[in-house]
């Protein structure tokens, strides 16, 4: 008997011209797409032209749609997957649909494009040659710190996806039990509020909390612990200067820092000193400005 496919499509994460050729094609020749939302989805298709049966698979019935949707490609028909935004099984659903599809020897085919992690990591300005995707971090206090804790230590920069509501929440976690390390809070990216906050922690802290509301879709990035030369110094630095600004003497607070960071005080002022040097004149806190929206970016979904 003939098998058919399923193809994994990822779709816009706001701009809808991030849509691919590929993607239109795939969805316009498939027997049957499955998705989160049929309206949400139905609304994405009507804008290319696009009709076909939908059928939703979400968190809550994946489980049993995963089976359905495997048999019906085991019988030969072609079924794309979508979510509501990004790509398939990226903190959405589709990896039971994937394993039901190899398990009856279906082929399953990315159709890839946006996802708003690698968009986030591309822009955000820290180290990109090794990352840490930890989706959303768990809503209850004591499993989020956990979580945050067992990353600590990675020498990857940590991508994670985080609700506007605790965003603030995360972000302190993060100075916290992390220590005050370069972040970029990338918001509302492709849309007409994409803006990329970069900074520490605590900067990036204190610049929302000057808003009066905060609102839209987030990408946290935190820069690698440790001794990554191309994370480190803002870290480090910044905490000498705010420990100098508690009244410590340098040195008194390099050591501190390093001992903080599980480094020699020799190699702490190497790196500061080595930061400095690389960077003539640069301002000594990584701290930037929002950026402005850009011009014309139409919204999509
Ligand atoms: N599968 C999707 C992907 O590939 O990006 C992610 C789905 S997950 C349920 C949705 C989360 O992704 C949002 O809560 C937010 O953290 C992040 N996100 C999605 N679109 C975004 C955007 N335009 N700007 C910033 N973050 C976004």
């Amino acid at each position: 008997m003939a098998r058919g496919f399923v193809y994994l499509v990822a779709t816009p994460v706001g701009n809808l011209e991030d849509i691919t050729l590929r993607a239109i094609r795939t969805l316009r020749e498939a027997d049957l797409i499955a998705c989160e939302d049929t309206r949400r989805t139905g609304r994405l298709l009507r804008h290319f032209g696009i009709d076909k049966p939908l059928v939703s698979c979400h968190e809550h019935n994946e489980r049993a749609r995963a089976a359905e949707i495997a048999d019906r490609a085991a019988r030969g028909e072609s079924v794309a997957i979508v979510s509501d935004a990004g790509t398939p099984c990226i903190s959405d659903p589709g990896f039971r649909v994937v394993k039901a599809a190899l398990d009856k020897g279906v082929a399953v085919v990315p159709i890839p494009g946006p996802s708003a992690a690698i968009a986030a990591l591309s822009a955000a300005g820290l180290p990109t040659h090794r990352f840490l995707f930890a989706g959303f971090l768990p809503a209850r206090k004591s499993k989020r710190r956990e979580a945050l804790l067992s990353i600590k230590k990675t020498d990857a920069t940590i991508v994670l996806y985080e609700a506007p509501h605790r965003i603030l929440t995360t972000l302190a976690d993060i100075r916290e039990l992390l220590g005050d390390r370069p972040v970029t809070v990338a918001r509302e990216m492709t849309k007409l509020h994409e803006e990329f906050l970069r900074g520490t922690a605590g900067s990036v802290i204190e610049e929302l909390r000057k808003r009066n509301a905060i609102r839209g879709e987030f990408v946290v990035l935190v820069a690698p612990g440790g001794d990554d030369p191309q994370a480190a110094p803002g870290t480090l630095q910044t905490r000498v200067e705010e420990l100098e600004r508690a009244g410590h003497r340098r040195m008194d607070a390099i050591k501190r820092a390093a001992r903080e960071r599980g480094m020699t005080k020799r190699a702490a002022y190497a790196q500061l000193e080595g930061a400095r040097a690389r960077k003539p004149g640069a301002s000594a806190s990584p701290k930037e400005s929002p950026q402005d929206p850009p011009r014309a970016a139409p919204s999509g979904n």
